[in-house]
């Protein structure tokens, strides 16, 4: 199956060559002829599977095709929701890509930063708006977003706006909206709430599901390591330094911790920045570039700041600390392994995390091969209950222990000896 048998028009077509894209992914395949007829879709699909492209691409067909049925200049046609400002860039990034060799204009809007040029910027017309709910509704407000001629509803990650307690903003910017759009929902899960939100707002919606990332993504090699909590850093500094991994997204599950570990991966002589929401909004774009260009080897980060980064050629996740609640550590793994590449994500887990890592195999349905560091042997095991029958059939379950150290670096003798500090010293400061 190709992109233009999906039906995409010659300058789509170009502009996915452009970008390297030969094969349209599973939701893509199924997304885009079903949104092109203009049906409502409901769509079961995480980020990395290549869902903004299913929506974006037949959504700027649709408004290439056809002449605005108004007259009044500069009204939304299409909107898009997201609920962080890194996926609206990302999505706005993606709206510029793909339509490059269309004349439709694009923005995108989001708080923690000055409205005025924002607004300046609206007043000029915009055909396609991508915004955080918070942001639009305040502008929308002021009357400078006209929401009533909107023909394309797009709520992405839909599970997330819930988490993140953006329902209510959600509701009040549906009611801005004509009645009659074509309305697209994503979400990674569906909980009775998503189910009844989508209930209410779209219209017989074609439902599209793919393979959730857990199932499929088999590019991911998932490893624990047993390890007791004053020496996860350590541990990660010595696996990082030792493998020379660079790039590694870490995950923390506090702000606070999130500091903490970058200041002591700094300590250790590792390049590292962190990205959480107390962050301002140009240190948050400021991290993440220097990130993805590659002047940083480490991104920290928490669960919510680093929802729906896209980071080409991200081979390493670490979770320093399990999440609490166990999607996200899909959520997490999913950010590496992508668009065919192998990744790897690796948790560090200490006795008091066990019941979390438990809850997360239950969810896989699979236990995760444990691994152990020479020199940072933790004095317990990581025994959780077999999610039964999955185990033994599991492919990760039977691949061999993995070879670390491909640079040749050392292991340390002891704990204290790693290649970048001196344990107990660091520890101390
Ligand atoms: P998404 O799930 O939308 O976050 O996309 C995940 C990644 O896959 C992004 O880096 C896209 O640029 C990339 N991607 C999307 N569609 C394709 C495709 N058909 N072929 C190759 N890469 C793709």
């Amino acid at each position: 199956m190709s992109f233009s048998q999906l039906g995409l028009t010659p300058e789509l077509l170009s502009a996915l060559s452009e970008q390297g894209y030969e094969t349209p992914t599973p939701i893509q395949q199924q997304a885009i002829p079903v949104i092109l007829k203009g049906q409502d879709v409901l769509a079961g699909a995480q980020t990395g599977t290549g869902k903004t492209a299913g929506f974006t691409l037949p959504l700027l067909q649709r408004l290439a095709e056809t002449q605005p049925s108004h007259q009044k200049p500069h009204a939304i046609r299409a909107l898009i929701l997201t609920p962080t400002r890194e996926l609206a860039a990302q999505v706005y990034e993606s709206v510029e890509v793909y339509g490059r060799h269309l004349t439709l204009q694009a923005y995108v809007i989001f708080g923690g930063v000055n409205i005025n040029p924002q607004i300046k910027r609206l007043r000029r017309g915009v055909d396609i708006l991508v915004a955080t709910p918070g942001r639009l509704l305040d502008l929308v407000g002021q009357k400078i977003v006209d929401l009533s001629q909107v023909e394309v509803f797009v709520l992405d990650e839909a599970d997330r706006m819930l988490d993140m307690g953006f329902i209510p903003d959600i509701r009040r910017i549906i009611t801005k909206l004509p009645r009659q759009r074509q309305n697209l929902l994503f979400s990674a899960t569906f909980s009775d709430e998503i189910k009844a939100m989508a209930g209410q707002f779209l219209n017989d919606p074609a439902e599209i599901s793919v393979a959730r990332r857990n199932t499929a993504a088999e590019a991911v090699t998932q490893v624990v390591y047993a390890v007791a909590r004053e020496q996860k850093r350590e541990l990660l500094s010595y696996l990082i330094g030792s493998g020379n991994w660079r790039p590694v997204l870490v995950f923390v599950r506090t702000k606070h911790g999130a500091d903490r570990l970058g200041r002591q991966l700094q300590r250790d002589g590792i390049r590292c920045a962190v990205l959480h929401g107390d962050k301002s909004q140009n240190a948050r774009t400021r991290a993440l570039n220097f990130f993805k260009e590659g002047s940083i080897a480490v991104l920290v980060a928490t669960d919510i700041a680093a929802r729906g980064i896209d980071i080409d050629q991200l081979p390493h996740v670490v979770n320093f600390d399990l999440p609490s609640v166990p999607e996200d550590y899909i959520h997490r793994i999913g950010r590496t392994g992508r668009a065919g590449m192998q990744g790897e994500s690796l948790s560090l887990v200490s006795e008091e995390e066990i019941k979390q890592l438990a809850a997360i195999e239950k969810l896989l349905g699979r236990q995760i091969p444990r691994s152990t560091e020479p020199g940072f042997e933790a004095g317990f095991t990581l025994s959780t209950p077999s999610p039964s029958e999955h185990v033994r059939h599991s492919r990760h379950h039977k691949r061999k222990p993995r070879v670390r150290n491909p640079a040749g670096h050392r292991r340390p003798k002891t704990a204290n000896t790693g290649r970048r500090s001196s344990g107990k010293a660091q520890q101390r400061r």
